[in-house]
């Protein structure tokens, strides 16, 4: 154990399955090794490092460290590291990589605010939710002058650089992680590393500005995180020849803008809403006629109007110098404010029941006025959009009233579009002022901030589209470990097709594949008319049934096993959300305005119209906007993203939140271990134990075993001892590979060779 002559970590331990990397003392057969500590598992699920004291038969007899003494099934003891290991840097270090190994050297670190670990090429962070001393210039220039060699975000950015320059290759940093794990705050700490070394022209500070800026416009206080972002998010950093920042690139994904209208107890809307009733200056306040938040019914439905220890004010004056700093005029900031203001007041709208069907029309209060007025049109207009539609029955149009439920309908998703067209405007501001100039060398740096693998009691659409991205996000992932695993054996002359490896294709033809995938059918019904949710369910159950990745559920339910376990889809509201139509009333509207800004959202959505078809033809024919479904415009960006990270050199960042209340200092096992299962930390370790994980060099080798031999050989070279040695032992040709500097095992196959050396 822990023994420095052995290349590999892995040495005993028997082979490993895909869901199960734990090795367990009944599978050692070493004495000797067991006498040293194991890992106890408590009825809750926590693990403890007890030391074995007698074991007779099945059962052992192990200490705790607060003195208790228990008897125990063997079977249940898990092999825990000499104590020389603790704390290692890399996991790939542990001489046992097993489950209880891997959380307790992590916490081992965490305790000690060493928040960063490796486990082979992947960083893995723990949210410290405390300020960790970590940060700065010293510590920026101990990472670039490589004084320092602990993991770190740094170090990682530190390699991108470099292996950009020295490789010509475009980089990526890939981020991931659950709501609250830190990704976020990883990203801008890679980003101030790039802005640091790659820093000189000025467009840093701008690149840097964007992030308070996008976190106003596109995080919200949520219960799991107070400032969580609503949006995945790609920065391609340029570089010149020199290696100096020359630009700067943002995609955004699927921002989320049900939040706008909607959202649950004790959370919030976007940060930007409450930072500019709290921060807006007297004469914008009176221009918007702007009331405090709780005077907003999209902003009081939840009940929750601060975040402890932020300054919404403070912020919008950090929000408004950062829009300068990228350009945006400050008239069009006031447009921008505009729209805020008009998307507030749009809540507070109301209805009047006109008739005995139901049929409404706006009340002309204060809050239609202010709407009016902001977004540049008459009362009458916005009236008439939001409590009627235009429709063409034969050659004729004819005008339906709309009820109550239809009326509030159009308008929430009319604030709702505003807000989204809104924010993809600001991140066209800010790409134009970060603009790359036009003598680009194409060498860049990619940070993807883009949310984790998600499973709630109830999973919708979005958690749909968020673990599609994740499973493709994985494959690329697996593929590239995949590689370097590859590249090794290759470089050694290993038969490479010995190694299988299990690829998570399946779950992503489920989603992927024409006509019967998840995303094909689900654009279909969509188009039907009389589509819905339940009909949705029924055509999966009835198309998908056989394949192995999915089971139909009850009522309007499916589940789908993703690599990071099963998840169960609620499909309420699916068709709606992947259709996200608003009305042709309403972007004619829009359209109408006198404010420049209205017109601007309005051209952009007649230009979605024209491109391929999903949306429900309407009952009368085809008044509504025909757009790009929500899936497949995400399918899209989706594909795009994996073509642009294809063709870069991934590093990548795990984060794990180590527990539920955003607090220091407490980690808790199990949910840290689920994030290790979900985001393929485990993954790497099974990885890289699917092939031949332990190496030792032939030289290595002859001398460590060459005295076991019972016959002399003729030649004493150490390949020849070592294949001597290999015979004599009988162990299968296909446990083994001889490559050109070193010999190649499975796993679990040297301990019958450690445990004959050990006892002669
Ligand atoms: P979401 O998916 O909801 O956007 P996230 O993974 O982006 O979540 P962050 O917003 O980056 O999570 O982090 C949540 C909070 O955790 C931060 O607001 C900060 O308080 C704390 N935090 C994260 N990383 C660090 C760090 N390295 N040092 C100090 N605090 C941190
Ligand atoms: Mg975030």
């Amino acid at each position: 154990v822990g023994d420095e002559d052995l290349d590999s970590t892995a040495a005993t331990l028997p082979s490993v399955s895909k869901s199960n990397i734990e090795c367990r003392w009944s599978d050692i057969t070493s004495y000797a090794a067991k006498k040293v500590q194991s890992w106890f598992q408590h009825a809750n699920g926590n693990w403890e490092l007890g030391r074995i004291m007698s074991t007779s038969g099945t059962e052992s007899v192990i200490s705790l460290p607060d003195g208790k003494v228990l008897k125990v099934n063997s079977e249940s003891l898990i092999p825990a590291n000499p104590d020389i290991l603790d704390g290692v840097d890399d996991l790939m270090q542990l001489s046992y990589l097993n489950e209880p190994s891997v959380l307790f050297n992590l916490q081992y670190r965490y305790n000690q605010d060493m928040i960063y670990t490796k486990a082979g090429p992947v960083l893995v962070a723990i949210n410290p939710f405390k300020e960790v001393s970590l940060y700065g210039n010293d510590y920026v220039e101990a990472y670039k002058n490589k004084s320092i060699e602990s993991p770190h975000v740094y170090a990682i950015a530190d390699t991108a650089i470099r292996e950009m320059i020295r490789d010509e290759v475009n980089q990526s940093i890939i981020i991931s992680g659950e709501s609250g794990a830190g990704k976020t705050e990883t990203a801008k700490i890679a980003m101030q590393y790039l802005a640091a070394l790659g820093g000189g022209s000025g467009i840093e500070y701008e690149i840097l500005k964007t992030n308070p800026i996008l976190e106003a416009f596109g995080n919200a206080k949520t219960l799991r995180n107070d400032n969580s972002s609503r949006f995945g998010k790609l920065i391609e950093i340029h570089f010149s020849e020199t290696g100096k920042i020359s630009g700067a690139k943002i995609q955004t994904f699927l921002v989320e803008k049900s939040r706008v209208v909607q959202c649950a107890e004790g959370e919030r809307s976007y940060h930007i809403f409450y930072q500019l009733c709290a921060g807006a200056p007297r004469a914008l306040r009176e221009k918007l006629n702007l009331k405090d938040v709780d005077e907003y019914k999209y902003l009081k439905q939840s009940n929750c109007y601060s975040i402890a220890g932020v300054d919404d004010a403070e912020q919008f004056r950090i929000v408004k110098e950062a829009l300068d700093v990228v350009h945006v005029s400050k008239e069009d900031q006031e447009n921008v404010f505009a729209m805020l203001a008009a998307v507030l007041w749009l809540g507070n709208v109301s209805f009047n029941v006109i008739d005995n069907e139901n049929h409404v029309e706006a009340v002309a209060d204060e809050s239609l006025i202010n709407v009016a007025k902001l977004i540049g049109c008459d009362t009458s207009e916005l009236n008439l959009a939001l409590s009627t539609r235009k429709m063409r029955v034969g050659n004729d149009n004819i005008v339906q009233k709309l009820t109550l439920s239809q009326a509030i309908d159009t308008r929430d998703a009319l604030a709702k579009s505003i807000y989204a067209c809104l924010f993809e405007w600001l991140v066209e501001q800010i790409n134009k002022s970060l603009a790359v100039g036009k003598r680009r060398t194409g060498r860049s740096i990619s940070i993807l901030d883009i949310y984790g693998f998600e499973s709630f009691d109830r999973n919708s659409f979005e958690q749909f589209c968020i673990n599609y991205a994740n499973e493709r996000l994985q494959q690329h992932f697996n593929r590239h470990l995949f590689k370097l695993e590859q590249e090794e054996y290759i470089q050694d002359g290993i038969d490479w097709a010995k190694v299988d490896f299990d690829d998570n294709q399946d779950c992503l033809n489920l989603f992927e594949k024409k006509p019967l995938g998840l995303l094909s059918l689900l654009d279909e019904e969509s188009t039907f008319p009389n589509g819905s949710d339940f009909t949705f369910a029924n055509k999966l159950k009835q198309h998908l049934n056989s394949n192995p990745c999915f089971r139909g559920e009850r009522e309007k339910a499916f589940t789908v096993s993703h690599f990071a376990g099963e998840v169960t889809y609620d499909t309420t509201g699916f068709l709606e959300k992947n259709r996200d139509l608003l009305h042709l009333d309403s972007i004619q509207l829009l359209s109408s305005c006198s404010c420049h800004l209205p017109q601007t959202f309005a051209s952009k959505m007649f230009n979605q119209s024209e491109k391929p078809v999903v949306g429900p033809l309407h009952k009368a024919g085809g008044a509504d906007s025909q757009k790009l479904s929500v899936a497949t415009k995400f399918k899209g960006q989706l594909f795009q993203l994996m073509q642009r990270l294809e063709s870069t050199t991934p590093h990548f960042i795990r984060c794990i939140k180590p527990n539920n209340s955003q607090s220091p200092g407490s980690y808790e096992q199990g949910l840290v271990l689920q994030q290790l299962r979900c985001c393929g930390v485990l993954e790497v370790v099974r990885i890289s134990r699917s092939g031949f994980p332990t190496r030792m060099s032939h030289q290595k080798f002859a001398r460590r075993y060459g005295f076991l031999l019972l016959e002399n050989v003729a030649s004493q070279d150490p390949l020849s001892v070592s294949v001597a040695i290999l015979h004599q032992f009988n162990i299968l040709p296909e446990m083994y590979q001889v490559g050109y500097t070193k010999l190649f095992f499975r796993t679990g196959q040297i301990g019958v060779l450690e445990d004959t050396r050990n006892h002669t």
